[in-house]
């Protein structure tokens, strides 16, 4: 069996229905590292016995860091509970040495447009490579008894302890970003139309849920401007009850500034999936179907295909409608014009 098809069949229950593979919400407790202890120490010198205090300080501790990162695609593989690293404690000795050193931040990569949330409200949206959050700070290094030392007090033993690190719960919630989201049923050919405009190569086989993560390509254009495109998986007649897939992946279309609608126009059934893709979308949020779209009509290369394209065109303004074959690359270069078009009107 091939990777994909193990991959694939570990993830049918058995009841035939498909788990949720793709993850789009965690719940993390995150508590920065604690700082290190002072220490209480005398320094002991030959001809000079009490050389006077000598614990140096805790170094501090480390914070946790989210960072999105382009190459993490579900919340999956966040840890439920991340501790940061601890300053080490205060040493025994001469000078700035004496002083534990600060633990380094913990970096934990997050998604692209992952959401940030606390009891609820957003706290942050990390949208952009690279962008950080700082989660939980370390604690404090405590102080070494050579810090308390005063000119009456020459000979201080207290040292404090490093604090602990701060600790709160926070949600994520993976919202993907893209100018364009594509909607249509499996096999209308999105994740094909998808590879033959961006360099993006989720997978295409003839098989209802080839697809189970939403895919991102990017657009490219001769005078670089580019489009983020997302392949937006699973959605099935009752995906709004949550039937398949379902609602986690209707809820990524909301942050699309437009929508292209593909239909798979080789079969009679055409202008019906159009009506049950905008009632799918309505019925999760009223008003999402109606956002800026435009409808594609795919796999014209085939028998009834062409002829189906033609009566679309009769029933739909002619400007809101494409027909292609992504599988021969036919008007796939005027396809990606008109998203082009659609995206600087919507934008
Ligand atoms: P998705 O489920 O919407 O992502 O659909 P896929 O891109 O995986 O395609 C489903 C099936 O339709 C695959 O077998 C493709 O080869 C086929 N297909 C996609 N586009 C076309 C097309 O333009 N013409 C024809 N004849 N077949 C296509
Ligand atoms: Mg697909």
């Amino acid at each position: 069996m091939s990777k994909f098809f193990r991959k694939l069949y570990s993830s049918l229950q058995s009841d035939g229905t498909l788990h949720k593979v793709f993850q789009d919400y965690q719940h993390v407790t995150v508590r920065g590292g604690s700082g290190g202890s002072g220490a209480s120490l005398f320094l002991s010198l030959y001809r000079k016995e009490f050389a006077g205090p000598s614990g140096g300080d805790g170094g501090n501790g480390g914070h946790v860091i989210f960072e999105a990162s382009p190459d993490v695609k579900s919340l999956i593989d966040v840890k439920k509970t991340v501790i940061g690293l601890s300053g080490s404690s205060g040493r025994h000795g001469k000078g700035g040495a004496q002083d534990g050193a600060n633990a380094k931040h913990l970096f934990v990569h997050v998604p692209l447009g992952t959401i940030i949330k606390e009891n609820g409200s957003q706290l942050i949206d990390l949208k952009e490579k690279g962008s950080r959050y700082i989660a939980a700070r370390g604690g404090y290094g405590g102080l070494g008894n050579r810090t308390f030392a005063t000119s009456e007090e020459t000979a201080p033993t207290k040292s404090s302890k490093g604090s602990p690190g701060e600790c709160r719960y926070l949600e994520l919630e993976l919202s993907i970003v893209a100018d364009i989201g594509l909607v249509g049923f499996p096999n209308a050919g999105k994740s094909s139309l998808l590879r033959c405009i961006s360099k993006a190569t989720p997978l295409v086989a003839n098989y209802p849920f080839t697809t189970l993560n939403p895919h991102v390509g990017v657009v490219d254009y001769r005078d670089s401007f580019r489009l983020a495109v997302a392949d937006i998986p699973g959605i099935i007649k009752g995906a709004h009850l949550n039937k398949g897939l379902g609602l986690s992946f209707l809820k990524h279309i909301r942050r699309c500034s437009s929508l292209v609608y593909v239909l798979d126009v080789s079969v009679p059934t055409y202008l019906k999936q159009l009506q049950y893709l905008k009632f799918e979308l309505n019925q999760y949020q009223p008003g999402l179907a109606e956002v800026p779209n435009l409808v594609v009509a795919n796999k014209i290369d085939t028998e009834g295909g062409s002829v189906n394209f033609r009566a679309l065109t009769k029933k739909l303004p002619s400007e809101s409608v494409v027909g292609i074959s992504a599988l021969y690359n036919l008007n796939t270069d005027l396809l990606r014009e008109k998203l082009r078009k659609l995206h600087e009107r919507n934008r």
